[in-house]
């Protein structure tokens, strides 16, 4: 089955909705004068709530592919949540993707593997794609345990999917410990727990949708590494941080084929 790689920029809380645009046009640009094929990788980024509203009027006034998506959403559907944002107010802002469970949220915020399961199960009810996040700290991985750590938050929060909505999710492996430190996982790491992951996602829904379902890297992915990353069979594409806020830098890592030797 041919999965189409994903690269997604999580802006994080970077870029107010002025910057955002001139973030995305010029995203939009360079990829432009590169004649980037769209088919061949999906190029998303994933604004502040704040700059959702920017992000959507710019990408649609100038017909741009690049797709867009939100950093977290509510489990609640509406009410009285002060704070929250409801998966249907950003599916109404067009988002595509939504990450659920990124490592920041789950050390700053408590979030539990329950809890980013149904945040999943929030932003498919609202028609979007969760990029649930998993990854292990660094005192797992020394301890040698990193492949049961991810693969027991994987089936935590998959506990909260059935096997109908399971197909409709991206994965994204980040080891904490490679997350904005310039420390990157090397390509056997990657494979390693990305494959791992795959073999898990077969065992509970088959071998046809495990391998429909796209598995990120994540960690300190850049223009320099990222085409030897991509060239492992089980990692679908990059959940890119502080490198995606570079829009020249961002565009020559959705253009990773290129970088192959
Ligand atoms: C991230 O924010 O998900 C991330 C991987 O950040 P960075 O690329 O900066 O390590």
């Amino acid at each position: 089955m041919t999965r189409i790689p994903l690269m997604a920029g999580n802006w994080k809380m970077n870029l107010d909705h002025l910057e955002a645009i001139t973030v995305v046009q010029r995203l939009h640009w360079a990829l432009q004068d590169a004649q980037f094929d769209y088919s061949q990788v999906e190029v998303a980024v994933l604004p502040p709530f704040t700059a959702l509203r920017s992000v959507q009027t710019v990408t649609d006034a100038d017909s741009m592919a690049i797709v867009y998506g939100a950093q977290d959403v509510s489990t609640h559907p509406a009410g009285a949540y002060t704070g929250e944002i409801a998966a249907e107010m950003l599916a109404k802002l067009g988002c595509r993707y939504v990450v659920v469970g990124h490592s920041e949220r789950r050390q700053y915020h408590g979030e539990t593997d329950q809890e980013v399961g149904e945040k999943a199960r929030a932003a498919l009810g609202g028609g979007m794609t969760p990029i649930i996040c998993v990854g292990e700290a660094l005192a797992i991985r020394k301890a040698g345990e990193h492949v049961a750590y991810t693969l027991a938050q994987i089936d935590g929060v998959y506990a909260e999917l059935g096997p109908d909505l399971a197909a409709g999710t991206v994965v994204a492996y980040e080891p904490v410990w490679a997350i904005g430190t310039g420390e990157v996982a090397t390509p056997a790491d990657a494979q390693e727990v990305c494959g791992a992951i795959r073999q898990r996602l077969a065992s509970l829904y088959g071998r046809d949708a495990a391998e429909g379902i796209r598995i990120l890297y994540g960690g300190s992915v850049k223009s320099s590494n990222v085409a030897s990353i991509m060239a492992e069979p089980d990692v679908d594409g990059g959940l890119v941080g502080g490198a995606s806020l570079d829009p020249a830098e961002f565009a020559k890592i959705c253009r990773f084929a290129e970088h192959i030797a």
